[in-house]
């Protein structure tokens, strides 16, 4: 364990403006407070601070964040308070232990939904300063790497997940690569230590066979420079065990097909010596294409330079290499904490928002914003945190940075959500496209924009960013909520016009009270989802009303009537169009009403309004609830495929069934499932599922296949009977 001198002196060596006194008094009252309390080790627990501390000092960090190291388990470990620590240490001390022990609370639930909540709080906690993020980070390298400590199995391999789905990441996204790397191979040790022997072993072959490889490889590589007068530092290492077996996931290969297994550093003296040593190197060795990739031009978002490229190196070895400048170096390995060391050291407390690489960080916590669920915001992020990105520019020239897979449209939600949310198509290069077009590194996009667009449900599959995903989602419960509420009007007056009664808001008002709503929007929106019926609400303003049973026909009938008449004016006439309202409005299964067919809706309990068949029998069940009816028509601008079946009697002969497969497909229609039983010698039944635009589409090419004689019956099922 560290003496309380020497981590003072650390921090001294290499910050001047160190407040020793504090550091020491911070250090005195740490050890006092947990007393003799242990580690699972058998340690002494304050240790654990104390090292915490140690790989603080490593990165560099200021007084403030190493106090906090020092102090981070006092206030939920032992009998501290935050007020005590504010007295002692100032208000942004306990803030930032404040911080780290909220962060620890949120680590003792394991569920996946509890572990998104929590990545979620995490992040927002962090945003407010970067410094408490380090030291939870530093605290669970500390742990992680006494891990094989704790004696339940169970508890360990939780650790060790997590670490592994959010620290490890999270350390990567701001550039901390030591950390990362540490992070994911002793996680890998609990989660998969079968996999990890074995590359271990297979390591330990390799370096048997080829002992001083690394270091000749250095050497070489070094003398060939120093011939062409650059002076570098040659830094070759093995990789390490996890980031080996990610490779042979990802490109499946064994791993005796594995051979680069050496990357090396070289470090130059300045930017433009990056580019001659990538020069010199490229010249003497093969390299291997499709390597080389250019990251001092652009960086990538978390702030990393270099230039990476492979080469067959001596031996035949392929060799890894990353070319960089010291300072590039630094911030590869120490990421966002290395920006202490190269900020004006007048300024004590760099503002995480102002340092450009990080800016994503407030992107995330804007996306928190909006409103997803957790899961959709645990997944959308652990995309992005694995993830490579492409580089793209506005039209002005601003930089845009997306994660690899991004489109047109990812670009336009980046730039603002308004941009995105009116999206109707992208200039990609000056090239007219559609915006689910994938973006590539350098391209040049400009977003054309429509007055009237507004997202649609589909756009979902066309973008990878989180961000677009949540404003798109928003977007898309905004108005599913106005429809709801739209469709609930609708529904209270069309009961209430049948009791005779005309549904007033001084009327609707009465209820309100009675049913615990606040406004008369919220009660619409309920009704219209289904969650309580208009009939409740005729109940709640009329208690003695007794409500007549309506002849169900005649309830269809008259919403038919009206709306073919008022279909533009009346707001709650959906148009039928599984794109656009698809969380709103389905089909009902197994049945398959087609454009030109007559269709009814049902408001029913958590999926909103299901379609029927306007003749379907299970209409009919409902003819006590006709206030759950919905006059619904088809959206004519759709350009939907829509489900149907047909039941067919077939010759039983060879050649039959690819005739029926030809005509269908001659009518560009889709079968999506075909079955049939077998009935006699002579004839076979089958029931073909096919996607058509519309019940003319569906009629000319049943006509074709009756037509073709292998098929001597054929009929629409348009519902279950
Ligand atoms: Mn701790």
């Amino acid at each position: 364990m560290m003496r309380q001198y020497e981590l003072v002196d650390r921090v001294s060596s290499y910050d001047p403006l160190a407040n020793e006194d504090l550091l020491n008094r911070a250090y005195v009252f740490a050890t006092q407070k947990h007393g003799d309390q242990k580690r699972a080790s058998g340690d002494p627990y304050f240790s654990h601070p104390v090292e915490v501390a140690g790989i603080l000092t490593d990165l560099h960090l200021d007084t403030a964040s190493i106090a906090t190291a020092l102090l981070h388990d006092t206030i939920e470990d032992t009998e501290t308070s935050f007020t005590e620590i504010e007295e002692l240490f100032g208000r942004e001390i306990a803030d930032m232990v404040n911080g780290v022990t909220k962060m620890s609370l949120l680590e003792l639930s394991s569920a996946d939904t509890a572990q998104a909540e929590n990545f979620r709080k995490l992040l927002v906690a962090t945003a407010s300063d970067i410094r408490i993020l380090l030291v939870k980070l530093a605290d669970r390298l500390h742990n992680m790497r006494t891990l094989h400590f704790i004696k339940s199995d169970e508890k360990r391999r939780r650790i060790a997940q997590e670490t592994m789905d959010i620290y490890a990441p999270l350390a990567g996204r701001i550039g901390m690569h030591n950390f990362r790397e540490e992070l994911e191979d002793l996680s890998f040790a609990e989660i998969n230590q079968e996999a990890r022997a074995l590359v271990m072993e297979r390591l330990s072959e390799l370096n048997e066979q080829s002992s001083d490889m690394l270091a000749e490889i250095s050497n070489t590589v070094s003398s060939e420079l120093s011939a062409h007068g650059l002076e570098v530092e040659v830094y070759g290492r093995q990789k390490r065990p996890f980031s080996i077996w990610r490779k042979m996931q990802n490109k499946s290969i064994s791993l005796e097909q594995l051979s680069d297994i050496f990357a090396y550093r070289i470090v130059t003296q300045s930017e433009d010596e990056c580019y001659r040593a990538l020069g010199v190197l490229h010249r003497t060795y093969r390299f291997v294409p499709g390597r080389y990739k250019d990251f001092i031009s652009t960086p990538k978002i978390n702030g990393y330079q270099s230039l990476h490229t492979t080469v067959i190196g001596p031996n035949n070895q392929r060799v890894e290499l990353q070319i960089r400048t010291r300072e590039m170096h630094d911030i590869a390995n120490r990421g966002i904490a290395a920006h202490w060391t190269y900020k004006d050291q007048q300024d004590e407390r760099p503002d995480i928002a102002k340092i450009e690489p990080f800016n994503w960080l407030q992107d995330m916590v804007e996306q928190l914003k909006t409103g997803e669920t957790a899961e959709e915001f645990l997944e959308n992020t652990k995309l992005e945190l694995f993830t490579d990105q492409v580089f793209c520019f506005t039209p002005k020239g601003r930089l845009i940075a997306l994660p690899r897979g991004a489109t047109a449209l990812d670009f336009a939600y980046a730039v603002h959500t308004a941009i995105g949310n009116s999206c109707i198509g992208v200039r990609i290069n000056g090239l007219k496209l559609p915006f689910r077009t994938l973006l590539k590194n350098g391209d040049e996009i400009e977003i054309i924009r429509g007055e009237t667009q507004k997202p649609m449900a589909t756009w979902v599959n066309h973008v990878r960013t989180g961000k677009a995903r949540a404003a798109i989602r928003h977007s898309l419960r905004e108005r599913e909520e106005a429809e709801f509420m739209a469709l609930g009007k609708q529904m209270i007056e069309s009961l209430f016009a049948a009791e005779g009664l005309e549904a007033k808001g001084s009327l609707l008002e009465r209820a309100l009270g009675v049913m615990h709503y606040e406004s008369l929007d919220l009660l619409r929106l309920d009704v219209g989802r289904g969650d309580i019926s208009a009939a409740d609400v005729l109940l709640a303003v009329m208690p003695k009303k007794r409500r007549r049973r309506s002849m169900i026909a005649g309830a269809v009938r008259g919403l038919m009537g009206r709306s073919t008449h008022k279909a533009t004016s009346h707001p709650a006439i959906l148009p039928l169009n599984g794109a656009l309202y698809g969380t709103v409005v389905k089909i009902a299964d197994d049945h398959f009403p087609l454009p030109g067919d007559e269709i009814v809706g049902v408001v029913t309990m958590g999926q909103g309004v299901v379609v029927y068949p306007a003749a379907a029998p299970d209409i009919l069940i409902l003819e006590d609830k006709p206030e759950r009816l919905v006059a619904m028509k088809w959206d004519e601008e759709a350009e939907t495929l829509f489900a149907s079946r047909v039941h067919m009697t077939a010759v039983n002969r060879t050649g039959s069934l690819s005739v029926i497969t030809q005509t269908i497909a001659d009518f560009d229609a889709n079968i999506t499932n075909l079955s049939f039983i077998q009935d006699s010698d002579d004839f076979c039944e089958l029931t073909v599922d096919v996607e058509v635009r519309d019940v003319d589409h569906m009629e000319q090419m049943m006509d074709a296949i009756r037509g073709s004689r292998v098929v001597s019956e054929a009929n629409r099922v348009i519902f279950k009977s």
